[in-house]
């Protein structure tokens, strides 16, 4: 069978990789996993004035085994670490991971032996995002970032569990 010559796909599945990348870039529900006071932001974009369901991605679901996007707003304690990396462990494949704000993305301004110094030392992040706290545009953008991310993905090539660290 004939590969592009790029993604190295089958040219007679390319349009179905293309279908599915779209389906789930559109489709992106959220793990709530507010922490700290980036939480509060995440909460708010979720609110009517910024209209999430234009990305697809308005469905908060309360439980992991429901999400495939775990967003991580908040500094990440020792003590919750155990609890995400769990909940992250929950999540079905295909699943995605965006660090929201400074504190989850690096430690921030909590440079003490108390907090996890990046949430990507626990799971593999798809997106970091500046701020304290970043504004719901920003996390919106950061949607559309994961967005284009997953659209070109290699669907095909994936195995069960591959970004697992
Ligand atoms: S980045 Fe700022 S707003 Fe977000 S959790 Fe840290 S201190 Fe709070």
């Amino acid at each position: 069978m004939g590969m592009t010559p790029k993604e190295k796909t089958p040219f007679l599945v390319a349009p179905l990789e293309k279908l599915i990348n779209w389906a789930r870039a559109n489709s992106l529900w959220p793990a709530q996993f507010g922490l700290a006071c980036c939480a509060i932001e995440m909460m708010t974009t979720a609110s009517a004035r910024y209209d999430l369901a234009r990305f697809g991605a308005e469905v908060f679901r309360a439980s992991p085994r429901q999400s495939d996007v775990m967003i991580v707003a908040g500094r990440v304690s020792q003590k919750m670490a155990p609890v995400l990396k769990t909940v992250y462990d929950q999540m079905l494949d295909p699943k995605w991971v965006i660090a929201m704000g400074d504190c989850s993305s690096t430690g921030g301004i909590y440079n003490n032996y108390a907090i996890v110094q990046g949430v990507d030392k626990l799971v593999p992040v798809d997106v970091y995002l500046a701020g304290c706290p970043p504004r719901p545009e920003a996390l919106i953008d950061a949607l559309i970032m994961l967005q284009k991310k997953i659209r070109n993905e290699n669907v095909f090539a994936w195995e069960p569990g591959e970004k697992n660290l």
